[in-house]
Protein backbone atom coordinates (compact mmCIF):
# COMPACT_ATOMS: atom_id res chain seq x y z
CA UNK A 1 0.00 0.00 0.00
CA UNK A 2 1.81 3.17 -1.27
CA UNK A 3 0.68 6.37 -0.68
CA UNK A 4 1.53 8.72 -3.46
CA UNK A 5 2.23 12.39 -2.74
CA UNK A 6 5.78 12.96 -1.34
CA UNK A 7 6.37 9.17 -1.82
CA UNK A 8 6.60 8.99 -5.53
CA UNK A 9 6.15 12.40 -6.31
CA UNK A 10 6.27 16.56 -4.72
CA UNK A 11 3.58 18.30 -6.82
CA UNK A 12 4.25 17.70 -10.33
CA UNK A 13 7.70 16.43 -9.98
CA UNK A 14 8.61 12.78 -9.95
CA UNK A 15 10.70 11.15 -6.53
CA UNK A 16 13.94 10.16 -7.91
CA UNK A 17 13.89 6.46 -8.53
CA UNK A 18 10.32 6.19 -9.37
CA UNK A 19 10.27 4.13 -12.28
CA UNK A 20 12.76 1.28 -10.89
CA UNK A 21 10.60 1.44 -7.93
CA UNK A 22 7.48 0.73 -9.43
CA UNK A 23 9.28 -1.56 -11.81
CA UNK A 24 10.03 -3.79 -8.74
CA UNK A 25 6.71 -3.16 -6.91
CA UNK A 26 5.27 -4.66 -10.04
CA UNK A 27 6.20 -8.25 -9.12
CA UNK A 28 3.60 -8.02 -6.23
CA UNK A 29 0.01 -6.70 -5.82
CA UNK A 30 0.13 -3.20 -5.22
CA UNK A 31 -2.35 -0.30 -4.39
CA UNK A 32 -1.65 3.40 -4.33
CA UNK A 33 -3.52 5.80 -2.31
CA UNK A 34 -4.26 9.31 -1.80
CA UNK A 35 -6.33 11.35 0.69
CA UNK A 36 -6.36 14.24 -1.79
CA UNK A 37 -10.34 14.35 -2.84
CA UNK A 38 -10.02 16.33 -5.68
CA UNK A 39 -8.43 14.06 -7.97
CA UNK A 40 -9.95 10.91 -9.51
CA UNK A 41 -7.98 7.55 -9.98
CA UNK A 42 -7.72 8.84 -13.80
CA UNK A 43 -6.02 11.77 -12.52
CA UNK A 44 -3.94 10.26 -10.97
CA UNK A 45 -2.56 7.78 -13.76
CA UNK A 46 -2.56 10.83 -15.98
CA UNK A 47 -0.12 12.47 -13.52
CA UNK A 48 2.02 9.78 -12.78
CA UNK A 49 1.89 9.05 -16.93
CA UNK A 50 3.40 12.72 -17.62
CA UNK A 51 6.44 11.28 -15.74
CA UNK A 52 6.60 8.56 -18.05
CA UNK A 53 5.19 5.85 -15.07
CA UNK A 54 2.11 3.62 -16.07
CA UNK A 55 -0.49 2.08 -13.50
CA UNK A 56 -3.48 0.56 -14.06
CA UNK A 57 -6.30 3.10 -12.79
CA UNK A 58 -7.98 -0.19 -10.90
CA UNK A 59 -4.42 0.07 -8.91
CA UNK A 60 -5.01 3.62 -7.60
CA UNK A 61 -7.54 4.19 -4.39
CA UNK A 62 -8.57 7.71 -4.35
CA UNK A 63 -10.39 8.68 -0.89
CA UNK A 64 -13.06 10.16 -2.49
CA UNK A 65 -13.35 6.61 -4.54
CA UNK A 66 -13.27 5.22 -0.97
CA UNK A 67 -15.47 7.64 0.63
CA UNK A 68 -18.53 6.63 -2.13
CA UNK A 69 -17.82 2.80 -1.40
CA UNK A 70 -18.20 3.65 2.05
CA UNK A 71 -21.62 5.48 1.42
CA UNK A 72 -22.86 2.27 -0.73
CA UNK A 73 -21.91 -0.18 1.84
CA UNK A 74 -23.64 2.14 5.32
CA UNK A 75 -27.02 0.94 6.13
CA UNK A 76 -29.35 1.78 6.04
CA UNK A 77 -27.53 2.88 2.26
CA UNK A 78 -28.36 6.87 2.29
CA UNK A 79 -29.72 8.24 -0.88
CA UNK A 80 -29.44 12.12 -0.76
CA UNK A 81 -25.65 13.58 -0.25
CA UNK A 82 -24.83 16.93 0.30
CA UNK A 83 -21.33 17.20 -0.88
CA UNK A 84 -18.98 19.84 0.57
CA UNK A 85 -16.27 19.08 -1.70
CA UNK A 86 -14.48 18.80 -5.42
CA UNK A 87 -16.32 17.72 -8.51
CA UNK A 88 -14.08 14.38 -8.02
CA UNK A 89 -15.63 13.91 -5.32
CA UNK A 90 -19.45 14.73 -6.07
CA UNK A 91 -18.66 12.52 -9.27
CA UNK A 92 -17.53 9.86 -7.22
CA UNK A 93 -20.37 10.05 -4.64
CA UNK A 94 -23.00 10.16 -7.86
CA UNK A 95 -21.22 7.23 -9.21
CA UNK A 96 -22.50 5.07 -6.29
CA UNK A 97 -26.15 6.08 -7.29
CA UNK A 98 -26.70 8.80 -3.98
CA UNK A 99 -28.60 11.70 -5.14
CA UNK A 100 -26.60 15.35 -5.12
CA UNK A 101 -28.35 17.63 -3.25
CA UNK A 102 -27.95 21.13 -1.70
CA UNK A 103 -30.22 20.87 0.98
CA UNK A 104 -32.35 18.15 3.06
CA UNK A 105 -29.29 15.99 2.78
CA UNK A 106 -29.33 12.48 4.78
CA UNK A 107 -25.91 12.14 4.58
CA UNK A 108 -23.19 15.73 4.61
CA UNK A 109 -20.21 14.49 2.91
CA UNK A 110 -17.33 16.91 3.52
CA UNK A 111 -13.60 16.80 1.24
CA UNK A 112 -11.55 20.00 0.68
CA UNK A 113 -13.98 22.47 -0.34
CA UNK A 114 -12.62 25.68 -2.18
CA UNK A 115 -16.06 26.93 -3.05
CA UNK A 116 -17.23 26.85 1.07
CA UNK A 117 -19.66 28.89 1.47
CA UNK A 118 -21.84 30.35 4.92
CA UNK A 119 -24.87 29.46 2.93
CA UNK A 120 -23.68 25.87 2.46
CA UNK A 121 -22.96 25.82 6.28
CA UNK A 122 -26.38 26.18 7.04
CA UNK A 123 -27.89 23.52 5.10
CA UNK A 124 -25.26 21.32 6.36
CA UNK A 125 -25.88 22.13 9.86
CA UNK A 126 -29.35 21.30 8.92
CA UNK A 127 -29.16 18.68 7.86
CA UNK A 128 -26.80 16.98 10.46
CA UNK A 129 -28.91 18.42 13.50
CA UNK A 130 -32.24 16.50 11.48
CA UNK A 131 -30.29 13.25 11.70
CA UNK A 132 -27.72 13.10 8.62
CA UNK A 133 -24.97 11.24 8.56
CA UNK A 134 -21.70 13.54 9.11
CA UNK A 135 -18.79 12.04 6.56
CA UNK A 136 -15.29 13.62 6.12
CA UNK A 137 -12.81 12.29 4.01
CA UNK A 138 -9.93 13.81 5.90
CA UNK A 139 -9.64 15.56 9.17
CA UNK A 140 -6.61 17.23 8.00
CA UNK A 141 -7.34 21.59 9.05
CA UNK A 142 -4.16 22.78 6.91
CA UNK A 143 -2.16 21.19 3.98
CA UNK A 144 0.96 21.73 3.11
CA UNK A 145 0.94 23.01 -0.59
CA UNK A 146 3.87 24.69 -2.91
CA UNK A 147 2.30 28.52 -1.68
CA UNK A 148 2.45 27.52 2.23
CA UNK A 149 -0.20 26.37 4.09
CA UNK A 150 -3.87 26.57 3.21
CA UNK A 151 -7.17 25.05 4.85
CA UNK A 152 -8.02 21.40 4.19
CA UNK A 153 -11.28 19.21 4.44
CA UNK A 154 -10.61 19.35 8.49
CA UNK A 155 -10.86 23.35 8.50
CA UNK A 156 -14.83 22.78 6.89
CA UNK A 157 -15.19 19.70 9.57
CA UNK A 158 -14.33 21.80 12.18
CA UNK A 159 -17.25 24.62 11.42
CA UNK A 160 -19.58 21.98 10.93
CA UNK A 161 -18.79 20.32 13.98
CA UNK A 162 -18.93 23.56 16.17
CA UNK A 163 -22.25 23.74 14.99
CA UNK A 164 -23.71 20.14 15.48
CA UNK A 165 -21.36 19.34 18.19
CA UNK A 166 -20.70 16.34 16.89
CA UNK A 167 -17.34 14.49 14.99
CA UNK A 168 -17.94 12.60 11.43
CA UNK A 169 -17.15 9.29 9.96
CA UNK A 170 -13.36 9.76 8.61
CA UNK A 171 -12.73 7.48 5.54
CA UNK A 172 -9.38 8.54 4.78
CA UNK A 173 -6.28 7.93 6.31
CA UNK A 174 -5.46 7.30 9.21
CA UNK A 175 -8.97 6.06 9.89
CA UNK A 176 -8.95 2.03 8.92
CA UNK A 177 -11.88 2.14 6.54
CA UNK A 178 -9.32 3.66 3.90
CA UNK A 179 -6.75 0.41 4.61
CA UNK A 180 -8.93 -2.09 5.01
CA UNK A 181 -10.51 -1.31 1.66
CA UNK A 182 -6.73 -0.52 0.40
CA UNK A 183 -6.08 -4.20 1.51
CA UNK A 184 -8.74 -6.18 0.52
CA UNK A 185 -8.42 -4.62 -3.27
CA UNK A 186 -5.06 -6.49 -2.99
CA UNK A 187 -6.92 -9.53 -1.44
CA UNK A 188 -4.82 -9.71 1.31
CA UNK A 189 -5.22 -9.08 5.18
CA UNK A 190 -3.83 -6.20 6.64
CA UNK A 191 -1.24 -8.31 8.70
CA UNK A 192 0.35 -9.02 5.49
CA UNK A 193 1.39 -5.50 3.71
CA UNK A 194 3.75 -2.90 3.50
CA UNK A 195 2.36 0.65 3.77
CA UNK A 196 4.86 3.34 2.53
CA UNK A 197 4.09 6.40 3.51
CA UNK A 198 5.64 10.22 3.90
CA UNK A 199 3.30 11.37 6.87
CA UNK A 200 3.60 9.86 10.17
CA UNK A 201 -0.16 10.50 11.29
CA UNK A 202 -1.74 9.38 8.10
CA UNK A 203 0.07 6.55 7.00
CA UNK A 204 2.28 5.08 9.91
CA UNK A 205 0.20 5.33 12.46
CA UNK A 206 -2.99 4.84 10.35
CA UNK A 207 -1.50 1.80 8.91
CA UNK A 208 0.32 0.56 12.19
CA UNK A 209 -3.06 0.46 13.71
CA UNK A 210 -4.57 -2.23 10.93
CA UNK A 211 -1.64 -4.28 11.64
CA UNK A 212 0.47 -3.40 8.49
CA UNK A 213 4.40 -2.98 8.47
CA UNK A 214 4.93 0.33 8.13
CA UNK A 215 8.06 2.28 5.99
CA UNK A 216 8.30 6.29 6.38
CA UNK A 217 10.21 7.77 3.66
CA UNK A 218 12.09 10.76 4.24
CA UNK A 219 11.10 12.30 0.92
CA UNK A 220 7.99 14.46 1.66
CA UNK A 221 6.05 15.84 4.40
CA UNK A 222 8.65 14.86 6.89
CA UNK A 223 11.40 16.12 5.32
CA UNK A 224 12.87 18.56 6.99
CA UNK A 225 10.52 18.35 10.17
CA UNK A 226 12.88 17.89 13.52
CA UNK A 227 10.15 15.40 14.94
CA UNK A 228 11.31 12.73 12.30
CA UNK A 229 15.20 13.25 12.76
CA UNK A 230 15.69 10.50 15.01
CA UNK A 231 12.62 8.32 13.86
CA UNK A 232 11.48 8.59 17.23
CA UNK A 233 8.04 9.74 18.65
CA UNK A 234 4.52 8.07 19.13
CA UNK A 235 3.89 7.01 15.54
CA UNK A 236 7.40 4.77 15.37
CA UNK A 237 7.57 2.94 11.95
CA UNK A 238 9.10 -0.79 11.22
CA UNK A 239 11.39 0.28 8.26
CA UNK A 240 12.54 4.47 7.81
CA UNK A 241 14.34 4.81 3.98
CA UNK A 242 15.39 8.68 2.43
CA UNK A 243 13.81 7.67 -0.30
CA UNK A 244 12.58 5.24 -3.19
CA UNK A 245 16.07 4.34 -4.39
CA UNK A 246 16.99 2.81 0.03
CA UNK A 247 13.05 1.69 -0.58
CA UNK A 248 13.85 -0.39 -3.93
CA UNK A 249 16.92 -1.94 -2.83
CA UNK A 250 15.94 -3.59 0.64
CA UNK A 251 12.57 -4.60 -1.38
CA UNK A 252 14.68 -6.57 -4.20
CA UNK A 253 16.77 -8.00 -1.67
CA UNK A 254 13.98 -9.29 0.70
CA UNK A 255 12.05 -10.30 -1.87
CA UNK A 256 15.06 -12.46 -3.20
CA UNK A 257 15.19 -14.01 0.16
CA UNK A 258 10.87 -15.04 0.39
CA UNK A 259 9.63 -15.15 -3.22
CA UNK A 260 5.90 -14.44 -2.97
MG1 LIG B 1 1.91 11.74 1.38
Amino acid sequence: MIDMDGVLYRGERALPGLHEFLALARARPFVLLTNNSTVTAGDCVAKLRRMGAEVPEPAVLTVSDATARYLASARPTPRRAMVLGSPALRQAVAGAGIELVRAAADVVVVGLDTGFSYGALVEAVRSITAGAMFVATSLDAVLLTEEGIVPGAGAVVAAIGACVRAAPVCVGKPSAAMFEMAASALGLPPPETLMVGDNLESDIAGGAAVGARTALVLSGIAAGDARYAGYAGEHRPDLVFAGLPELTAFLAASWAATPA
